[in-house]
């Protein structure tokens, strides 16, 4: 099967990473499936502009930290769209604070968003990629998973589990052809880094070698990348974007 028949899911994808990977999995010819949260005016926007390029794309409303909303979310990207092929877990928050102070809402609502959104939504794409003996899943961890955060216990494990979860799952499912891998991204521009203060913004620079922050594009090249069928035997991995701050 080409990449063009293939149905791609992206999580959190009204904005920021989540919108440029949409935009790229279109880009290669898939049809893309942008899910949102509460972005329901900006997601509406990434399936127009994917439509543009003569692709099918449609905007599903979901929480996706909810198991019962992510089957949900399955069934009716099914329906309009066809089973998913290629998903994108990218959905994230953030509530910082340093570990004595963390509020246990705060642990858990970052848990939920960040890492069981994986479990629920791998577990129900996997259903089908199981059954086709083809499949892609890219993680969207972030580089503190690798080296731990001040201010961010709940953000830092969840990530990191990510990890590992990434991996259990391109072992049990690699022998039916799916691949499952992690995009670590650095200091992108996008909302998220947007709220920090100018004085860690420019902290955070300064460990950068590449001497600039990146842009979602530069993120969703390597999703499409590992997305795509030349990808076929990348597996297990966990691979940085990052202009080079979390190098050894
Ligand atoms: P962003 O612009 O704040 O986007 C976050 C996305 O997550 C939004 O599209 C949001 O959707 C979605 N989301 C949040 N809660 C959700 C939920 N309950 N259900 C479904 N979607 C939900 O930030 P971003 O930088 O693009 O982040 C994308 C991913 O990259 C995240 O996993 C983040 O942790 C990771 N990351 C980012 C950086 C960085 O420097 N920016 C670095 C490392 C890792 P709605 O707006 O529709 O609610």
């Amino acid at each position: 099967m080409g990449e063009t028949c293939r149905v791609a899911l992206v999580t959190g994808a009204g904005k920021g990473i989540g919108r440029a990977v949409a935009l790229e999995l279109g880009r290669r010819g898939m049809a893309v499936a942008v899910n949102y949260n509460r972005s329901e005016k900006e997601a509406w926007k990434v399936t127009e502009e994917i439509n543009s390029l003569g692709r099918r794309a449609f905007s599903f409303q979901a929480d996706v930290s909810d198991a019962a909303s992510v089957k949900d979310l399955f069934a009716a990207v099914n329906e309009k769209l066809g089973p998913v092929s290629v998903l994108i877990n990218n959905s994230g928050i953030t509530r910082d604070g340093l570990l004595l102070r963390m509020k246990d809402d705060d642990w858990r609502s970052v848990l939920d968003v960040n890492l069981s959104s994986v479990f629920y939504c791998s577990r129900e794409a996997l259903r089908f990629m199981a059954k086709a003996r083809w499949g892609r899943i890219i993680n969207v961890s972030s580089v503190v998973a690798l080296c731990g955060n001040v201010g961010q216990a709940n953000y830092t494990a969840a990530k990191a589990g990510i990890i590992g979860l990434t991996k259990t799952i391109a072992r049990e499912f690699g022998p039916r052809g799916i691949t499952a891998n992690v995009v670590a991204p650095g200091f992108i521009e996008t909302d998220m880094t947007n709220a920090l203060k100018e004085e860690v913004r420019q902290n955070l620079l300064r460990q950068v070698p590449l001497g600039r922050p990146g842009t979602p594009a530069d993120v969703a090249s390597l999703v499409g990348f590992l997305a795509s069928e030349e990808a076929g035997y990348v597996s297990g991995q966990t691979i940085a974007v990052d202009g080079g701050m979390s190098m050894q």
